[in-house]
């Protein structure tokens, strides 16, 4: 489908799953676009200047006085409700932590369908269970809730594994803010990490030196403290 397809469409949702965004449109169509690293939106009063520049657009829709200009995203791509059904990175994704209402029985379902011997950690990054969690923000989910990562997903009671979910969801909602000059806080000291990035420096809530390793299926460094998080073994 061209870009032109769009021409004399209304909006009439804009939904973000993980890093997709999904533009619906009037006659069944959808714009996908997905971020990757590199990808963003802008909208701009028209005649403003772009704070990047024209050759990084990848799809300009003019709308009104206003321009939603995408730059960098690896994916831009116009689906039908069928093409979209079938999509292999979005038919299997799990529940955005960041989208109102948020499903989190629906979370619980998929993370007691899957392996019962994945480990905690991985669950949290598993986009087919959940979507949107990001290394930073599980680490420091775990660590709050006093999970060890490693910790096989079938010794996590569910009262623990809502928390740590409801937790990632709400510390993730409170570093939303865009503002210049802000550091990211995780229910502790402002700006300040509990375990992310501290490996070797001792835990802020009991001085244990802070652990960082190589872990679960995708061998992403998690960060724990030994003894506010105890391991499973
Ligand atoms: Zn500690």
């Amino acid at each position: 489908m061209p870009p032109g397809a769009l021409v004399g469409r209304t909006v009439e949702s804009v939904e973000a799953r993980a890093k997709h965004l999904m533009v619906r449109m009037s006659g069944g169509v959808t714009l996908h676009t997905h971020m990757m690293m590199t990808g963003s939106w802008h909208v701009y009063e028209r005649g403003a200047r772009w704070r990047k520049p024209a050759w990084q657009a990848r799809l300009v829709i003019e709308c009104g006085d206003h321009h939603a200009v995408c730059f960098d995203a690896p994916v831009v791509e116009l689906l039908d409700d069928h093409l979209e059904r079938e999509h292999p990175s979005l038919s299997s994704l799990g529940p955005d932590v960041l989208v109102d209402p948020f499903d989190l029985d629906e979370v619980m379902g998929r993370a007691r369908r899957t392996d019962p011997t994945t480990e905690a950690g991985d669950v949290l990054l598993d986009q087919g269970i959940v979507s949107g969690i990001g290394n930073i923000y599980r680490c420091e989910s775990l660590f709050i809730e006093r999970v060890h990562p490693q910790t096989p997903i079938s010794a996590v009671d569910d009262a623990t594994l809502r928390s740590l979910v409801l937790t990632a969801s709400r510390v993730m909602r409170a570093n939303l803010v865009p503002a210049q000059g802000f550091s990211r806080t995780f229910e502790g000291q402002p700006g300040k990490a509990w375990v992310y990035g501290r490996a070797g420096r001792p835990c802020l809530r009991c001085r244990t030196l802070i652990v960082a390793e190589r872990t679960g299926r995708d061998a992403r460094t998690a960060y724990w403290c030994p003894k506010c998080q105890r391991s499973p073994q």
